[in-house]
């Protein structure tokens, strides 16, 4: 037996936590030995990581970047020898690339400030300066109170806020009890009421923009949503039509509310803003990036791994989500080392438009998998809003035939378990699969849910679609979309666990007798409490 051959704590680990002496199903305990071999001492996932994230950096969705990293991908796909990889493009909207941008105080005193533009910011066209003004405006009703005051000036448009004082680890790992928190059956929410409310908060800053721009101000800045430095850059204003009227551009907590209490104090400030930044209006489609590993049996179906490809653009998309979509293409090489057909085909995704509401994987379901019947010409959001209560839900031929999907967005820590989305009889097998990487600390499979992320719209139609578990870090506490998101924050053990565990998922979901047990085709749903009279006031 190879196993000898293995030294060191994983396979004294992996051979202590392997039951009866095999793993489940068809995939053979060689196999997965060699995939853990693979996976852990001949790893490739940091050096791919860093071409992607240190080499070709943030991915916004359509943008010249994006593309680049589009074609790096299909080049390391094609190099390991997978079949048919493509991109599959979809309508998206305006593409956006940022060159270059600055952000300083003039007066009283020269500081540099720590900025980003919103995503899809109109270009400052050379060096803007001019005095700020601080008109907090949250919504249309507040127009009125600022007509007249704002000709020539920067508008400082967030309330400045308190400045916050945290005492919490900022990194961390799961703990025990924090499965068991997980581990709890969630009732389904009330799906007739529509998904409306994001869309307003997310059009805002149009309307502002124009409004400001009808009053004469220059440009508009905003506070970072924490404090310490960080800044995120969110913007969701692409569609042909709908672009910002001003140029938007982001500050750190601390140095906005330096500038609020000096405007506060009689003495506003003078800054100087410059963005250089194009749109591109001429291709409007985003792309995802689609390859597989054929399978041995034509009638087996297949399964499918993925992660999104896109990212914000304050710093690399390391972590959200460069590292796991980099596990993509690492999970592919460790099974294709195997040089073994597997029984079905294995398929890896590398979404595009995930931050911007799952555009790229809500694309794929419609052309590959499912249709729900939305009105025509909606915009982006609304699109998202409508669709997930769009019924009923017409299948595809390949709604059938996709057996499995995995997906990784919660960062860059390792793999801890999976969440199986109320699905007990998935649980079991999720359970059988993972088992053999308990010792790994990848053992744990809880019943919750989780959302937020591209399985989520799979789920939606009622497909077996699961997120990992993956040990917080400082993932959540600020790294998620800020200008910390660089490969430093991709630990390298948790990066070549991740991987060994995903190949080894994929390639005995891929090889199992059993297929992952799917719940009914969802229905239009019945009011959860027929008695419940909503309340006008929210409408
Ligand atoms: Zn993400």
């Amino acid at each position: 037996m190879h196993r000898k051959h293995l030294a060191g704590a994983a396979t004294a680990l992996l051979l202590a936590a392997m039951p009866f002496g095999r793993a489940h199903a068809d995939a053979t305990d060689a196999q997965l030995d060699r995939i853990v071999d693979e996976g852990l001492r001949h790893s490739q996932a940091m050096a791919n990581a860093s071409e992607l994230v240190d080499g070709i950096g943030p991915r916004l969705t359509n943008s010249e970047n994006f593309d680049r990293a589009t074609q790096w991908a299909l080049g390391k796909f094609k190099g390991y020898g997978l079949a048919d990889a493509h991109l599959e493009p979809y309508d998206f909207g305006l593409g956006w690339n940022l060159d270059s941008w600055d952000a300083r105080v003039i007066q009283p005193r020269a500081i540099v400030m720590r900025s980003i533009p919103v995503a899809w910011s109109p270009a400052t066209g050379g060096t803007i300066t001019a005095p700020v003004i601080l008109a907090p405006i949250s919504k249309k009703e507040q127009f009125d109170k600022w007509r007249g005051k704002l000709a020539g000036k920067i508008v400082m448009i967030s309330l400045p806020g308190e400045a916050s004082q945290t005492d919490k680890p900022q990194f961390r790992r799961y703990e025990d009890k924090d499965f068991a928190a997980m581990d709890q059956y969630k009732l389904p929410a009330d799906e007739t009421m529509p998904y409306a409310e994001g869309n307003k908060g997310d059009l805002f800053p149009l309307e502002l923009s124009r409004f400001l721009k009808q009053e004469g101000a220059v440009a508009m800045v905003r506070k970072a949503y924490r404090d310490n430095g960080l800044v995120y850059g969110e913007g969701y204003l692409y569609q042909p039509g709908n672009a910002l009227a001003l140029p938007f551009v982001e500050l750190a907590s601390e140095d906005y509310r330096r500038l609020a209490r000096l405007e506060v104090a009689g003495k506003p400030p003078v800054i100087a803003l410059s963005v250089a930044a194009r749109f591109n209006d001429r291709d409007l489609t985003a792309d995802n990036v689609i390859a597989d590993i054929p399978g041995s049996d034509p009638k087996g179906g297949y399964v499918m791994a993925g992660a999104h490809f896109d990212s914000w653009i304050a710093a690399d998309g390391a972590t959200d989500d460069g590292v796991p979509s980099v596990l993509m293409i690492e999970a592919a090489r460790i099974i294709q080392s195997l040089g073994v057909k597997p029984k079905r085909t294995i398929r890896f995704a590398l979404w595009s438009g995930e931050e911007e509401a799952f555009t790229g994987s809500t694309a794929y379901i419609e052309q590959h998998l499912a249709h729900r019947p939305t009105a025509p010409n909606l915009s982006p959001l609304d699109y998202f809003a409508q669709w997930t209560g769009a019924f009923p839900i017409e299948k595809k031929p390949g709604y059938d035939e996709l057996k499995a999907y995995f997906n990784l967005d919660n960062g860059a820590g390792k793999i801890r378990g999976i969440y199986a989305e109320n699905n007990g009889g998935a649980a079991e097998l999720l359970g059988k699969w993972l088992k053999p990487f308990a010792s790994m600390g990848a053992g744990n499979v809880v019943m919750g849910r989780t959302g937020g992320t591209d399985h989520e719209y799979m789920q939606s139609i009622g497909l077996p679609a699961f997120e990992f578990i993956q040990d917080p870090l400082d993932y959540s506490s600020r790294v998620h979309h800020s200008n910390l998101d660089t490969l430093d924050h991709a630990p390298p053990d948790d990066v070549r666990q991740a991987a060994t565990v995903l190949a080894a998922m994929l390639w005995q979901a891929a090889n199992s007798d059993e297929v992952l047990p799917r719940p009914p085709l969802p229905t239009a749903p019945s009011k959860s409490d027929p008695f419940k009279v909503e309340d006008p006031d929210k409408e």
